[in-house]
């Protein structure tokens, strides 16, 4: 179960300072740091990271909106223009491209057992607003969908993390070159031996 994932603080974190908070909670967990840059990222890397091919991720992500203002009581047609997940994940698409390179993001690649779920654990929901306290997003933003379109911006909640493991190994490549990835021990593993 030992897997590689894609971790990527975005601009948020780094302006808020937020880089040791949140790297300190994947080496706690006993998460191994095997790769690590600091990237400005160019549009063919934003436009290969967000793929528009991926039709599930980008009806997620207008799920995500419709669901929010359906909890906040708000009328995604009258406010969004349209009710089709696909046409909104489109729109939100373009922010999130905008954000990703709206300055410099630390990219990280964490390994260990079952990498890919725990990451995606203590990052929580990818709206800071209902992910719960003590994960990065819930302890360290408030932003939701209707907040975010509203403005007509991505939702600022810190971190990317590969949602999958097919997904960390298409994301992995985009960001590192293969000799650039690390092997080493941590002490954990002989303890958990
Ligand atoms: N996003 C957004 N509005 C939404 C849903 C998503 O701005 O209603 C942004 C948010 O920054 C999120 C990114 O799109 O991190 C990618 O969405 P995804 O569904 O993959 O969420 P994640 O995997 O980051 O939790
Ligand atoms: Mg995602």
């Amino acid at each position: 179960m030992i897997e590689q994932t894609l971790v990527v603080i975005k601009h948020d974190g780094l302006a808020r300072g937020l880089v040791g908070d949140i790297v300190s909670r994947f080496e706690r967990v006993g998460l191994k740091l095997v790769a690590t840059r600091l990237v400005k990222v160019e549009s063919d890397l934003a436009e290969k990271h967000y793929p528009l091919e991926r039709r599930e991720f980008i009806e997620g992500m207008g799920k995500k909106t419709i669901e929010n203002y359906q909890a906040l009581g708000k009328d995604v047609k009258k406010e969004m223009g349209t009710e089709d997940p696909h046409e909104i994940g489109k729109e939100i698409r373009k922010w999130l491209i905008d954000y990703i390179q709206s300055g410099p993001v630390f990219a990280m690649v964490w390994e260990g057992p079952h990498a890919v779920e725990l990451v995606r654990k203590i990052c929580g929901h990818t709206l800071p607003l209902l992910s719960p306290v003590g994960t990065i997003r819930g302890d360290l933003a408030h932003d939701s969908s209707y907040l975010a379109n509203t403005g007509k911006r991505a939702i600022k909640n810190l971190v990317h993390a590969s949602g999958s493991v097919d997904e960390a190994e298409y994301e992995i490549p985009l960001w590192f070159n293969i000799d650039d990835i690390y092997s080493y021990e941590r002490v954990e593993e002989k303890v958990m031996r």
